[in-house]
Parts: C-alpha cells; structure tokens; sequence
C-alpha cells in the first residue's frame, strides 16, 4: 500500500495562513507539524479497518489523515468555528474520495451527547487544558468506545496512569480506572508541534473494563474520590468526614469496608473506593448525624 501524505510544516502554516488562523492557548492549540509522530500515535491507537474512530479537536488535521487511512471512517467534534469548517475541504485535496468517510461536528466536546456514528475508538491530540474532563466525558457518554489512545501534557499522562501510593496518583488516575485499563504509551517532545509548548507530551493508552466494576452509580464513587484527594494529606476518616455527615460515621463506614480509617486516600485504588461506596449503603447515617467531634 503506497502511503498517503501527511500534514508537515509548510503545509500547517500556510493552511494556517490562509484561514487567517493564529493558534490560541484558550483552545489548547497546539498543532502536529510532524508526519513521524502522526505514524506513531496511529501505531500506538491500533486502530482495526472496521473500526469508527471520534477525533477530538480535529484543528488543521494533521492527526485525522492518519486516522482516515487507518479507520474504517469516523467522527472529529472540534470547537472553533473556522478549524471545523476548514477540515472537509482539506479532506478532499488531500484524500479525495474519503469524505463521506468523515462527519465534523461543530460543538465544545464536552456538551456533546450525541454523535452521528457510533465511535469504537477514541484517538486525539487532546487540548491540554480540558483533557482530562473532556476524556472522562466521553468515556461515560459514549459506552461503545472500547479503547482510546491520547495525546497531553506528560505529566498529565503520568497522573493518569499512575499507581496508588505514588505522588502524582489522584483523582485522574482513580477515575480514569473506573473505566479502563491505562498505561502510558510514550513520550513526544516539544519540537514536533507549531507553537511549541514548553513542556514535553505523553501518549496515554486505555482499554475499556468488560464489565463495569460496580452496578453503583459512577457518581456516588466519584464523590468519595472527590472528597480523599480534596484533603490528601488528611487520614480518610478526617477526609470523609463531610462525605459521611460525620468523623464517626466515616470511620464506620470505613472500617465496614476493611480499610483502615487512619489510610490516606492517595493509597487506595478504584476497587477500594468502591467498596467503601458499597458499605455506605451498610451504615445508616441515623445514629451518626450528629458528629461528636471527637475520635471514637
Ligand atoms: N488534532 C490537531 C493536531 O494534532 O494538530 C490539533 C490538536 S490541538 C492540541 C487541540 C484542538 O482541540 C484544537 O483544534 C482546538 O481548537 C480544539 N479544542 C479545544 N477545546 C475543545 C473542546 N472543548 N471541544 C472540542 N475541541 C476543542
């Protein structure tokens, strides 16, 4: 198979020329000006011919090339007008006869609950100050996305697939477990993006669970991660004091889910989180409402 052209410098900075575009940092925009790194983000996504890919901030397009010639077709939802107006045109010049292999959808990714295909995947350069809600967004809104492979801000991609007890582990990496199976991909430097960012990216990789891990409402497990890493350095029976409607209550709440009441959340994966949700449902809060204030 002969290989299609990708986007390179040139051609970013005078498609950026004539749209009159000047990458904004609101928007996290950072553009791909690197063939290279496009080849391998698409190796690292392992995106199967039948598959339909959503593509988030699809910008001038360097990285939706790459997915059309991978994919069987797919979905790009970028939000600034100009970029998704563009992005049709440029399919055509540049891989003619695929445009009806590619939907753009002119909308903030993280209002969208709609898409006009059903994505299996999910591969993107993602804007760096919204990655990670916009990653857990989709990943709730979307069940048919079976994996992902992301691009953001290496220490972003550190924090996401970090291990508990490590300082980077918090609430990305307990959340993002909720849903998948994540691991680090890489790591790409500054120079193959037109602004340069000042700090290195990294490749995160997720494989969606079979199963959901627990039949309890995502939220109410959100909400005890929410509360351990609002007061990290805090034991988790002080930390999920509030969450509890009490000190007490937490430590029975607790110690009803096996875990010591003096741990610190930072120490405690998914499954653990999980479980003190479910023994929450064991200890009523009658009897525990009004907080003594004192250790028991
Ligand atoms: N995929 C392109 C590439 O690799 O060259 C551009 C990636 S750039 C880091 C992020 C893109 O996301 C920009 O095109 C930006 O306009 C878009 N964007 C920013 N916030 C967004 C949001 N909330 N929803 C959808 N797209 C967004």
């Amino acid at each position: 198979m002969t290989e299609q052209q990708l986007l390179g410098p040139h051609q970013i900075r005078d498609l950026a020329d004539r749209l009159g575009i000047r990458p904004t940092k609101t928007l996290g925009q950072n553009f791909v000006i690197d063939p290279n790194t496009i080849r391998r983000i698409i190796a690292a996504a392992n995106i199967g011919p039948d598959e339909t890919v959503v593509e988030i901030g699809p910008g001038l397009g360097s990285l939706t090339l790459g997915i059309l010639d991978a994919a069987k077709d797919m979905v790009a939802v970028e939000i600034d007008p100009p970029l998704a107006q563009e992005l049709p045109t440029t399919i055509a010049a540049m891989r003619p006869g695929s445009e009806s292999r590619i939907d753009v959808v002119l909308s903030d990714a993280m209002k969208v609950t709609e898409l006009p295909r059903r994505p299996s995947a999910l591969v993107a350069n993602l804007p760096y100050n919204v990655a990670v809600p916009v990653l857990l967004h989709m990943f709730a809104t979307f069940p048919s996305i079976e994996h992902a492979l992301v691009m953001v801000q290496d220490e972003v991609a550190d924090r996401l697939s970090a291990q508990p007890g490590s300082k980077i582990y918090g609430v990305p990496s307990v959340k993002a477990n909720w849903f998948a199976e994540v691991s680090k991909a890489g790591v790409i430097g500054t120079n193959v993006f037109w602004p340069a960012p000042k700090i290195k990216s990294g490749l995160v990789s997720f494989k969606r669970r079979k199963e959901l891990l627990s039949d309890l409402p995502r939220e109410e497990v959100f909400a005890i991660v929410d509360a351990a890493f609002a007061q990290r350095r805090k034991t988790l029976r002080a930390a999920l004091a509030s969450w509890a409607g009490s000190a007490a209550r937490a430590g029975a709440v607790l110690e009803a889910a096996g875990i010591d009441p003096q741990e610190r959340g930072e120490k405690l994966d998914i499954h653990d989180y999980i479980k003190i949700a479910q023994a929450a449902w064991q200890v009523p809060a009658e009897g525990f409402s009004v907080s003594t204030g004192g250790e028991q």
